[in-house]
């Protein structure tokens, strides 16, 4: 498809579907309307109950966002460090952690959780996020004020931090009144996490919690499957997604959008690279053993894989030439490491020899950054675009355990092949599985049955909730 003509065309559904407010101010964040020249349209409707829940939040963070009237007097609250009492508006503050994937997976989670508790989302961007999204709500920012009277603290929260809800429970203050309730808490969502930090995703905590103005949260972990459990969000979780799998492909597409900044790297991408191809197929090789690869079992297992689930085309190592009748078909293939090493060989392989089928494959890597360096923005934004770009390609095999490649997933629609965890340095088999569902996998559930107080399987409770493809412990909505 040649893109660049089609900018001159109406796209035929900028607000996808009504997920989208209209009435931004396009040329900030071109992104927003010019997404659906360079994705296929969705699969999935959002329901009309998610359009109506979203246009209500839009209304709430109007009303409550940053230094409104409401604003103005929860945070004095908060300076005053008085008990709560009840205020107009309450918030849920996200506090910017951990890698770039992590954190759109659990401002998603937390976004989700502000809904489903009409809570103001407000976020700390901390050093290296600004310019790398645009606002996703109309008229009042989403940025917590510079002047907000925590931001001391902010550095220091931790799993030992004595202010968190699991700390404080285990002092015993679950049961005090209203009156000497605090006017925040720290929920500690972490991958270290302990049982007591755990109980928020119990009901009988959400009802203690649902009367303090401030709750301030730091996770990296997409926590959604797990509010699908709770009995007091069940109703309106059915209701916001009668399909359950499309959480993450929704709020995802809602909340996140590239700043022009960003857009412009992956614009220029595309079109150079991508656009006039017959099939995409994106590659995400992202390895968790130390030392920087390329390795060759890794290698070896994306060519076992797209191989034999025919991703990529076989190549004829005994001949030279393959006569080709007719127009070839043009792949691209993207692939996305932080080392260059899978990149020169897969290049190299299709250089080298023909396809069997006279497919003519090209083969590209936007980056090879080497080493992730979190706080650098350049870094940052390119890590976004990459992950942009290859949600817009047709086929896609991730890697195992990487929240960089669910984001992808989800944004795209895509469900995965995906490149199973190897042990000890060897090449799995079978080396990936195609993914249920699209959604990503929560990597540390709680595995406690808030009734009865015992351990339990939460995967094996409903049939929406399941153990992940790439993680047996995780959870995943299917
Ligand atoms: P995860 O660790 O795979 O779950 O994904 P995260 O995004 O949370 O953290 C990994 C970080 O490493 C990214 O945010 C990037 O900063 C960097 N990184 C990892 N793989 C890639 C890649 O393929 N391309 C780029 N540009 N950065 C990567």
């Amino acid at each position: 498809e040649d893109v660049s003509s089609q900018f001159t065309e109406m796209p035929k559904d900028k607000l996808l579907g009504g997920l989208l407010a209209s009435g931004f101010d396009e040329g900030s964040c071109l992104s927003r309307y010019q997404s659906s020249l360079f994705r296929r349209p969705s699969l999935h409707k959002p329901s009309s109950y998610l359009l109506s829940r979203l246009r209500s939040y839009e209304d709430l963070h109007k009303r409550c966002g940053p230094y409104t009237k409401s604003y103005n007097r929860a945070q004095k609250q908060l300076k005053s460090n008085h008990s709560a009492s009840s205020t107009k508006c309450k918030y849920v503050v996200w506090i910017s952690y951990s890698g770039l994937g992590n954190r759109v997976l659990t401002l998603t989670s937390t976004f989700l959780y502000a809904l489903l508790t009409n809570r103001v989302l407000l976020v700390d961007q901390g050093m290296d996020m600004a310019d790398l999204f645009c606002e996703p709500f109309p008229e009042k920012s989403w940025v917590l004020p510079v002047d907000f009277p925590l931001k001391e603290t902010f550095k220091i929260l931790s799993q030992k931090f004595p202010h968190s809800y699991g700390n404080m429970l285990k002092k015993n203050i679950s049961n005090t009144s209203t009156v000497s309730l605090p006017s925040y808490l720290y929920l500690h969502l972490a991958h270290d996490y302990d049982d007591h930090d755990k109980l928020f995703l119990c009901d009988q905590d959400q009802t203690l919690l649902s009367r303090v103005p401030w709750l301030i949260m730091k996770s990296d972990l997409y926590f959604v499957p797990s509010l699908f459990l709770m009995p007091s969000f069940e109703q309106e979780l059915s209701k916001l997604f009668p399909q359950k799998d499309t959480v993450f492909h929704h709020l995802g597409r809602y909340l996140f959008h590239p700043s022009n900044h960003v857009w412009g790297l992956i614009t220029r991408y595309h079109q150079a690279y991508l656009a006039k191809a017959d099939e995409r197929i994106g590659i995400q090789i992202r390895n968790f053993d130390s030392g920087l690869g390329p390795f060759q079992y890794v290698m070896d297992q994306v060519l076992a894989c797209t191989l034999k689930y025919k991703v990529l085309p076989q190549v004829d190592r005994k001949r030279t030439i393959v006569t080709q009748s007719g127009k070839a078909n043009l792949k691209a293939i993207l692939i996305t490491s932080l080392s260059s090493g899978y990149f020169e060989n897969v290049r190299n392989m299709y250089w080298e020899h023909p396809t069997v089928n006279g497919d003519v494959v090209e083969v590209f890597q936007p980056s090879q950054e080497q080493f992730q360096h979190t706080e650098n923005r350049l870094h940052n934004s390119k890590a976004w675009a990459e992950m942009y770009l290859l949600s817009l390609t047709d086929v896609l095999v991730t890697s195992a355990w990487s929240t960089f490649g669910y984001v992808a997933q989800g944004l795209g629609g895509l469900k995965p092949w995906i490149l199973y965890k190897s042990d000890n340095q060897t090449t799995p088999n079978p080396p990936c599985r195609q993914a249920m569902s699209m959604e990503p996998c929560f990597h540390a559930p709680p595995f406690y049955d808030c009734k009865t107080k015992k351990g339990i399987d939460n995967g094996a409770l409903v049939p929406h909730v399941r153990h992940c493809e790439d993680m047996s412990w995780g959870l995943k909505l299917v």
